[in-house]
């Protein structure tokens, strides 16, 4: 059907053309589609107790999970580090949804290779496409070192990443001396989390093998984890500037993932470099951001060197505190006045909305430690928690989870669903209703279906722009969620009373 080329139409115009509305009638005819009436009393009906009692019944099929696979997490921490190029060993279709999955959060082109395996490689093994597929990631894209992970397919077949790295080197694929970090990252457990892990820990491994632990350097090792706030590594940076204390973070994708537009196309943007990592043994202490993302790396870190490994998440205010005594008691160093004054500003700008938000009945989903965040900061302003869903749950964050909810008056109302998707929120958002939903884009079919307010934190958040270059931790970044959070309860009353005649009587100038 031709466009008028005085009058192009989008997709949102175009569509309601009769043409095409014609069109799809049709289609629902072809399809022998059910009427309208039954399915408005079918959605009718997934709204009640007794459709979410069978929905709770669900065990052989996942509907929206909340987690991604872990492939996605490895190549993320990969591009962490100085010159490295992501290697997937698996099917070119996984690498294709990775890229544009980064991609599209963070508007940013991520450079990820595969090493294409097709049904051939699925009988007979993909030794053959990892030997030409390092050799030609190498001399295209002559990186300064490749991370290989693997997906689904690879590891149902049993490939051996480190013997088939040897083999590849031994063929002259690659020098003898390239570093080729590797993870095996099966999909079938676990989730982007354990991928990250995973992937963190190989590289650490591979990089510190020639270097090992000769002694203390003053530094301090700072690993993110699964973070996709840009502005966070900034803002630790910041800190760690302000206290005086070297760091070394494990691993730094701020400019990668957010890098400046100055006109030249750079393959490889920032990242840890690989001399400072190879030194993260030599650490006199490691702080992880996130307990459930890094275990195996942590472990990793304590066991090599005897340093003190913690976990802090620099959460609102609680939150950052806890983090910056922590990162005074390991370096013996006062914390700066600079951030005493920032934690006043948070604590009246948390007194000045907290009136808005006392109170209001909250669902959140996300990775584990990005909850627990949350958690610590809506108990501090009074919100209250009801349903906490995270997909790629275990029993110690969930044990965490209800003590840290038990520890306040306002988590009373609160039931964590450890391993349920985004289709069992639903049911108890119809259910046992709230006043808000904290989570990422995909929440929004959630807000189309319950009309309930939808604050997009966390990852992927594909359908609003910029907000992952802004800080979630410290002080600054306690700001920016009362910000997020506060202005959707406060653009909710006013799409709630803006009827003129009917309900502008609370149509308030002044909030
Ligand atoms: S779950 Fe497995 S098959 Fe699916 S995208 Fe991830 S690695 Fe590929």
């Amino acid at each position: 059907m031709p466009q008028n080329i005085e009058d192009i139409k989008d997709h949102a115009r175009l569509f309601q053309d009769p043409d095409y509305q014609a069109l799809f009638q049709t289609k629902r005819s072809f399809e022998d589609a059910p009427s309208p009436e039954e399915v408005a009393r079918v959605a009718e009906w997934t709204r009640s107790w007794e459709y979410r009692e069978k929905n709770f019944q669900r065990e052989a099929l996942t509907i929206n999970p909340a987690k991604a696979c872990q492939p996605l997490g490895a190549i993320l921490a990969a591009v962490g580090f100085e010159g490295t190029l992501p290697f997937v060993h698996g099917s070119q279709g996984c690498v294709a949804y990775f890229r544009t999955h980064l991609t599209r959060h963070f508007k940013e082109p991520f450079s990820a290779v595969s090493s294409s395996m097709t049904e051939d490689a699925a009988v007979f093994g993909g030794l053959k496409n990892m030997i030409e597929g390092l050799e030609n990631a190498y001399t295209l894209y002559q990186p300064k070192m490749i991370a290989v992970c693997t997906t689904c397919m690879a590891e149902v077949i049993g490939d051996d990443l480190g013997a088939f790295i040897t083999t590849a080197k031994n063929e002259g694929s690659l020098p003898q001396d390239f570093l080729v970090p590797y993870a095996h990252t099966p999909s079938f457990v676990g989730s982007h989390i354990t991928g990250y892990d995973n992937m963190l820990k190989g590289i650490l491994t591979t990089l510190t093998q020639p270097v090992g632990r000769t002694g203390s350097n003053g530094t301090v090792n700072v690993i993110p984890g699964f973070d996709t706030y840009m502005g966070n590594l900034r803002e630790i940076k910041r800190i760690f500037d302000l206290f005086g204390i070297p760091l070394t973070l494990l691993a730094d994708n701020s400019e990668y993932l957010d890098s400046p537009n100055e006109g030249t196309f750079h393959m490889y943007p920032g990242g840890t470099p690989l001399e400072a990592a190879a030194q993260c043994l030599n650490a006199d202490a490691s702080i992880s951001l996130q307990r459930y993302t890094t275990p195996k790396t942590l472990e990793f870190l304590a066991e090599g060197t005897g340093q003190p490994t913690v976990t802090a998440r620099p959460f609102g205010i609680r939150g950052t505190d806890h983090f910056l005594m922590q990162l005074s008691e390991l370096t013996g160093k006062p914390i700066p006045r600079e951030l005493e004054i920032e934690r006043g500003r948070a604590v009246d700008a948390f007194t000045d909305s907290q009136a808005w938000i006392h109170g209001k009945r909250v669902a959140l989903y996300g990775d584990p430690d990005l909850v627990m965040g949350l958690l610590s900061l809506l108990l501090e302003l009074g919100a209250e928690p009801v349903h906490v869903v995270v997909t790629n749950s275990n029993e110690e964050f969930e044990a965490e989870a209800r003590a840290l909810l038990a520890s306040s008056p306002y988590g009373q109302g609160a039931t964590v669903w450890g391993g349920r998707d985004l289709w069992h929120l639903r049911s108890l958002m119809f259910t046992e209703p709230v006043d808000l939903l904290i989570g990422n884009s995909y929440g929004k079919y959630l807000w189309r279906d319950t009309g309930t307010p939808l604050v997009r934190i966390g990852y992927p958040i594909f359908d609003r722009h910029h907000l992952h270059r802004y800080p979630t931790y410290g002080y600054q970044g306690a700001l920016n969620l009362l910000n997020w959070i506060i202005n959707t309860i406060l653009d909710e009353a006013d799409r709630r009373s803006f009827i003129p005649g009917k309900t502008d009587i609370s149509f308030d100038l002044i909030r």
